[in-house]
């Protein structure tokens, strides 16, 4: 059977590189087993859901390079809950409860005074049809628990260990025990559903087979896998990566926005540096830049991930980032090289590409190349003997070796007192790519003119 994954992303917000790597393990998990990936947009929160920000997350995904076979959107599906609610309500699972924020914080306090922990009493369970009526009247309208398999009887509560277990596909075995967790509200008093329930609905119409996402879902699995069972839906098979720190070791969450796609984007990083980040942080393999989606599938293996907290910085993706755009053969950036008004082609591009840390670095070589710069005179006598010395074209790549052993042999200057003059005078400026590389497309004629100092 092929598998089906999903990535559900909440609509509040963009993109960023913790929700990236979901995204992307997902992805790749698909595309190796030939099986198909679904974008589920989890917008039940109408306040803080937007269009804006769903068109963001489709564009994100997109420039990554992450599409998508299905979508689907949980506003959209409000009937398949209703459906699923009124089958556990009907069976006493999912139950009302008229309980006041106030009222619950209350009960929590006092639970802790009296060394309790603080889990729902489920004293809602005890109220008979004319108690809830006359709450109702009242003006309370109830939001609705669902009653974990956690206790036999479910009268008052004293909670009996139960284990939820599973094999984790990245942290092994795993239990969690919910008979130490509050009966989780699915239903909130102004209807809306909650993500517990929405997800394990459409988890189970969807037939997803797996679900990667990050390991602050744990104890939701344990939960989450009793309402599967209590639906009588097949449970997919779950895997929990770790989270990502900063450099300094730091939970992300204060600097999102600062490590969205969208500044990824603007800073003009390609999205296999961003994909081969994320896919292998945090595991065992080495972050090396990967050139295509396909071999990055191939590559995921999700034992490889390690449980310990992966580490991001936006220095090292941008290191990545260089290193993947010097080992990229023409023909992967030969579009956008054209859409930025850089011309040479193949030639052009293996002289620079060693030297650009993002693509657009290739405009300023492109300048020297084809453009007019200043040059910059250091010697301008010493720079005059080199001029009278240039070879005839053609120039090849021997042009720069022969022409500056007559400028040894004339002159006596060698090491970098000979070469640093020649570069700043041909580049205006004191580092780039090999010389012997940028001459020949430099040209006799513009380089003759900058030896003599001239503007060409
Ligand atoms: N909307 C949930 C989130 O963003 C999805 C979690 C899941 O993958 O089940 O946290």
């Amino acid at each position: 059977m092929n598998p089906i994954l999903r990535f559900a992303p909440s609509p509040t917000g963009r993109l960023h590189i913790g929700n990236v790597r979901t995204a992307t393990l997902n992805w790749l998990f698909a595309r190796k087993c030939a099986g198909s990936f679904i974008l589920r947009l989890d917008d039940t929160d109408l306040e803080r859901s937007t269009q804006e920000f769903a068109q963001g997350i489709r564009d994100d995904l997109m420039w990554l390079g992450l599409t998508w076979d299905r979508e689907e959107r949980q506003s959209d599906r409000t009937q398949f809950y209703d459906a699923a609610a009124d089958s556990l309500k009907a069976r006493g699972i999912l139950y009302p409860c008229y309980e006041t924020e106030d009222e619950l914080a209350r009960k929590r306090s006092r639970q802790r005074a009296l060394g309790k922990p603080p889990i729902y009493d489920r004293a809602a369970l005890q109220l008979d049809a004319d108690e809830r009526r006359r709450l109702e009247t009242e003006g309370r309208a109830p939001h609705w628990r669902f009653r974990l398999p956690n206790t036999a009887s479910g009268q008052g509560l004293t909670p009996q260990p139960t284990i939820v277990s599973w094999n984790d596909l990245i942290r092994g075995d795993q239990i969690v025990d919910v008979g130490s967790l509050s009966d989780p509200v699915l239903i909130r008093a102004d209807g809306t559903y909650l993500y517990t329930f929405t997800s394990v609905v459409d988890d189970i119409a969807f037939a997803v087979t797996h679900v990667i996402r990050g390991e602050d879902h744990v104890t939701n699995t344990g939960v989450q896998l009793a309402i599967f069972e209590a639906l009588g839906g097949e449970a997919p098979a779950f895997g929990h990566h770790s989270l990502l720190i900063d450099a300094e070791g730091n939970a992300l969450s204060k600097r999102l926005g600062a490590l969205s796609v969208q500044s990824f984007r603007e800073a003009g990083l390609e999205p296999m540096a961003v994909l081969s980040h994320a896919a292998l942080v945090g595991s065992s393999d080495a972050i090396e830049p990967i050139r295509t989606r396909e071999e990055l599938a191939a590559k995921l293996d999700l034992s490889k991930i390690s449980t310990a907290p992966g580490r991001f910085d936006i220095e090292e993706l941008k290191g990545l980032n260089a290193k993947l755009l010097h080992k990229l053969p023409y023909e992967d950036v030969a579009d956008r090289l054209a859409v930025m008004g850089v011309g040479g082609g193949a030639a052009f591009w293996e002289v620079v590409r060693g030297n650009v840390g993002v693509l657009s670095d290739t405009q300023a070589w492109w300048q020297v190349v084809a453009g007019n710069i200043a040059p910059v005179i250091e010697d301008a006598e010493f720079l005059s003997t080199a001029a009278a010395l240039l070879p005839e074209e053609p120039f090849s790549h021997d042009t720069w070796g022969a022409w500056t052993n007559a400028v040894k042999a004339a002159t006596g200057v060698k090491g970098r007192g000979l070469f640093h003059p020649l570069r700043l005078a041909l580049t205006g400026t004191d580092q780039g790519p090999e010389l012997k590389g940028l001459l020949p497309l430099i040209g006799r004629d513009k380089a003759l003119v900058r030896l003599r100092g001239g503007t060409g």
